[in-house]
């Protein structure tokens, strides 16, 4: 069956006597003890998070799929896959609360972290070199929306070295990461895949037994799984993933025209990949007041963080989203000040456009006069 059908026909959850039309939200923290031991404990197990993880292992076209309490926790269970004293390799250009996590935990476990432009052709064979235990990239990634051939760092890595892959910016609807051999696939289910801005989720699938059963004990043992009733919104939300990230490209592309035609712009930053374009865009003006004009003379767009929700943002980066980036890594991540990022929503087009249209305008009559 097609993916759009069998996500918005969840299964129903073991012994549901109702036949209810939604999927129940088992918001206890025990169950009944019995024979088989299926469910004791919401931690360690819950039929509404199980729900959410077949559908979220349906999306990846993954064996297994584990939903977390947010995607930098999904990001954490990752990272320490790595032994203490490990080497991880991350793009360099990234979210930054991706940053200020590794930065911690390169602290805490003594990881040797190196920072690489995974969008670059010598990539691959630098990341071999450096001999690491893991591979992080991000695709597209954040916020300049460079692509990365994940296929050729996983060729050119030992079959020992794990290949982790964020993909938030796409949904596995656009792009599944697996399908490029990576080991692990990573979403924030707060960005797309929640898809309405009002739940954190995070998501980690993989084919790989092993690697589950690591990810699945450490869960238990510290508790960091999606909780009911936020495992119900992300069932909902999925629901309509296909559906809205086909209304966000298709608005995302009229703002492309838009942008590419209108003289305050100076460049514009979006995947090269057909297959890495998402629903998000940035541009740069030239000077870090024109952008903070032209976010400050829209109306229509929300000025906050993040993206992949029903309705449009825009934000600027720098001081934004990644203000979480530790200083010392300031270098690593170096945006431009005037870099605006904007997340498309499901609005209408006209309204989008007319909205960016007249904040644009507006400031190259101020830069003109
Ligand atoms: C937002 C985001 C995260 C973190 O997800 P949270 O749900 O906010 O914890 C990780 N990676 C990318 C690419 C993101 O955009």
């Amino acid at each position: 069956m097609d993916l759009q059908t069998q996500l918005v026909h969840p299964p129903c959850s073991d012994g549901e006597p109702t036949g209810s039309s939604s999927t129940p939200i088992y918001q206890s923290a025990t169950f009944g003890i019995s024979d088989d031991g299926r469910w004791d404990y919401s931690r360690s197990g819950n039929p509404t998070r199980e729900v959410v993880e077949t559908q979220l292992a349906l999306l990846d076209d993954a064996r297994y799929a584990l939903a977390y309490a947010s995607g930098v926790s999904a990001l954490a269970s990752v990272f320490r896959l790595v032994p203490a004293g490990g080497t991880i390799v991350c793009g360099r250009d990234v979210y930054g609360g991706t940053f200020r996590l590794l930065d911690l935990l390169s602290r805490d476990y003594s990881l040797n972290v190196s920072y690489v432009d995974t969008s670059d052709e010598s990539a691959p064979a630098t990341i071999a070199a450096l001999n690491p235990d893991l591979v992080f990239v991000e695709v597209p990634s954040n916020p300049l929306l460079k692509s990365t051939n994940v296929e050729a760092l996983r060729t050119a890595l030992p079959p020992s070295t794990l290949l982790a892959v964020d993909s938030s910016m796409l949904s596995p609807v656009r792009y599944r990461p697996l399908q490029y051999h990576a080991d692990l696939a990573i979403q924030s289910g707060t960005k797309l895949l929640g898809g309405h801005g009002d739940l954190t989720a995070g998501v980690v699938s993989t084919n790989n037994p092993e690697l589950q059963e690591r990810l699945r004990f450490r869960q238990n043992a510290e508790g960091t799984a999606l909780a009911p009733f936020e495992s119900w919104l992300l069932i909902r939300g999925l629901q309509t993933l296909p559906l809205r990230l086909e209304r966000q490209l298709e608005n995302t592309s009229r703002l492309l025209e838009l942008l590419a035609a209108h003289p305050v712009v100076e460049q514009v930053f979006y995947p090269a990949d057909e297959a890495q374009q998402g629903p998000v865009v940035s541009f740069t003006t030239g000077s870090r007041e024109a952008s903070a004009d032209v976010i400050a003379a829209t109306s229509l767009f929300r000025t906050t963080v993040s993206f992949g929700s029903v309705f449009s943002s825009i934000s600027l980066p720098c001081s934004m989203s990644h203000a979480s980036v530790p200083a010392s890594l300031r270098g690593v991540c170096d945006l431009p000040t005037d870099l605006i990022r904007v997340a498309v929503g499901i609005e209408s087009h006209e309204d989008l456009c007319a909205d960016l249209l007249q904040a644009l305008d507006s400031v190259e009559a101020v830069l003109a006069s």
